[in-house]
């Protein structure tokens, strides 16, 4: 097993809390409010995430920082009070104390600065999943000096076997660098199993992963690279990074994310790739951007110097590049 430090129990909980509040969520508004366009159960859930994240951090380690996806200005304007009484409803059944103010002073501390030694966190990976009923996960991680070190993702939308599940006990992920990647069950943790990635060498039985929405990735460059490589298997399509999680549990062997032909200058955001590249690398496989170049979380909010990502497991990783560049999905080093 891993080791429990502090800081893992903090993750573990912390994410575990916030990945249920958003399930209760999902389930009573996103189901309730039909109209599927209707964004803000999505608002509720990754403001309330975010708020008792940052909460429970504020206990566990007062001085620690934390860089998080949502901004408390657009709460706390009048247009938005209806969204914070319900932010405060969920909240509380987490912080009984809670009021208006201080869950917007707790989204805040999501500012934090990207120096040394800080937490970074995704309250609602996967939105549209969320409001399509499909995936989604809540992801936290630690970084020091530009190297994740500790991660931790909660998907409701998965049972602790790896499978997708609409109404199962959710799925509890979490790897901390040297010792492996582990899942449990979000609702009662308790026994984890150990991930590891597949060890399948014939590209041409590799299945793929790739987000569900096509305006996150290239559709037409990834049919080129599955072509390119005789690829049999159609692609598994899931939100959020629950796809780093089945990729570390065998479910598949490469996670294409191309640059969209719609925004070519696209830079991935540290909280959507932090949980998941530590979860799959203490799983054996591996990840780098498009042009292989390892991520490099030191560059702030963003992966500055990194274009889309390639995860693999790690025996196809080279020749997914080789194909990568074949097809034309390398962006030009000018880009
Ligand atoms: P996925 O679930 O794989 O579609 O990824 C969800 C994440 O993609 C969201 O959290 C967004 O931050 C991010 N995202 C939004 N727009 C783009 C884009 N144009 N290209 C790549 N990722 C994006
Ligand atoms: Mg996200």
């Amino acid at each position: 097993m891993f080791e429990l430090t502090s800081e893992v129990q903090f993750a573990l909980e912390a994410t575990r809390q916030a990945g249920l509040l958003a399930a209760q969520v999902e389930k009573e508004l996103v189901t309730a409010a039909l109209t599927k366009d209707d964004r803000s159960p999505v608002t509720v859930a990754d403001y309330a995430a975010q708020a008792v994240v940052a909460a429970a951090l504020q206990r566990a380690f007062p001085a620690d920082r934390l860089v998080a996806e949502e901004e408390s200005g657009l709460l706390r304007q009048p247009q938005a009070q209806d969204a914070l009484l319900l932010v405060t409803q969920y909240v509380r059944r987490v912080e009984p104390d809670a009021d208006e103010n201080v869950i917007c002073e707790w989204i805040e501390r999501g500012n934090g600065s990207t120096e040394g030694h800080f937490w970074t966190l995704d309250p609602l990976d996967g939105t549209k999943g969320f409001l399509r009923g499909d995936q989604y996960a809540v992801a936290l991680a630690l970084i020091k000096d530009g190297r994740v070190q500790l991660g931790v993702l909660a998907c409701p939308k998965l049972n602790p076997a790896g499978q997708p599940s609409k109404e199962g006990e959710g799925a509890l992920f979490v790897a901390q660098r040297g010792q492996g990647a582990w899942v449990t069950s979000l609702h009662q943790p308790q026994d984890y199993r150990r991930l590891r990635v597949s060890n399948q060498a014939d590209v041409q039985q590799a299945r793929l992963l790739r987000s569900f929405e096509s305006g996150h990735t290239d559709a037409e460059k990834i049919e080129a690279f599955a072509r390119y490589l005789n690829i049999q298997a159609a692609p598994l399509r899931l939100d959020s990074q629950a796809k780093y999680a089945l990729l570390a549990d065998g479910k598949g062997e490469l996670l294409l994310r191309l640059l969209s032909p719609s925004k070519p200058d696209y830079r991935e955001k540290i909280w959507d790739q932090a949980t998941g590249s530590i979860l799959l690398e203490e799983a054996g496989g591996k990840i780098t951007d498009l042009r292989g170049k390892a991520l490099d979380f030191s560059q702030g909010r963003t992966l500055r110097q990194n274009r889309g990502v390639l995860a693999s497991n790690g025996v196809l990783h080279d020749l997914a590049l080789a194909a990568l560049k074949a097809v034309g999905a390398v962006p030009d080093e000018a880009q």
